[in-house]
């Protein structure tokens, strides 16, 4: 059966706000330059990729994700979710209703510092599939305890998916 998906936001988990204005990790060659990029940490890439899951960006980074985030994290090109929402619900975040439409029915987690109930609620609702939706310190970005967290989940599913 098809793997379940992990939805990654960028601002937040990727790129901690938290972290000083210096760069934390040498620049690499890149297409573009973002003082932000310096913040990614490189080995969340494989990480990330040692999940037994598949990538999907959800990010107002859009395709910059794939140009400037990815390469820096050692990740191939990754497919992205960009649709917007059918229509603006009160206190859903852009992109629950989304993720919820890509996902067609396929378990997945989602990593965001902006989830709220309201999106829990709604996904439990709206979607007939095991869910995780997984907020993430924007201060810290992305801790070894939200990868323990990430990989518990996935592998729980594993047996039932
Ligand atoms: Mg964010």
């Amino acid at each position: 059966m098809a793997r379940p998906f992990l939805f990654l936001d960028v601002d937040g988990p990727l790129i901690p706000f938290g972290a000083p204005d210096y760069p934390l990790f040498p620049p690499l060659p890149g297409p573009a330059d973002h003082p932000l990029l310096a913040r990614l940490d490189p080995a969340h890439g494989a990480r990330l990729a040692a999940l037994p899951c598949e990538l999907v960006w959800a990010t107002t980074w859009f395709t910059d994700a794939n140009d400037v985030v990815a390469p820096r994290l050692g990740l191939p090109p990754l497919p992205l979710v960009d649709e917007p929402a059918d229509s603006e619900i009160d206190g859903l975040h852009w992109k629950t209703q989304p993720l919820v439409t890509f996902a067609a029915g396929r378990p997945f987690a989602w990593a965001d510092d902006e989830i709220s109930a309201a999106d829990r609620t709604w996904v439990s609702a709206h979607h007939p599939a095991a869910a995780l939706l997984h907020r993430v310190d924007p201060r810290a970005g992305l801790t070894e305890a939200d990868f323990t967290t990430l990989a518990d989940w996935f592998e729980k599913l594993a047996p039932t998916s």
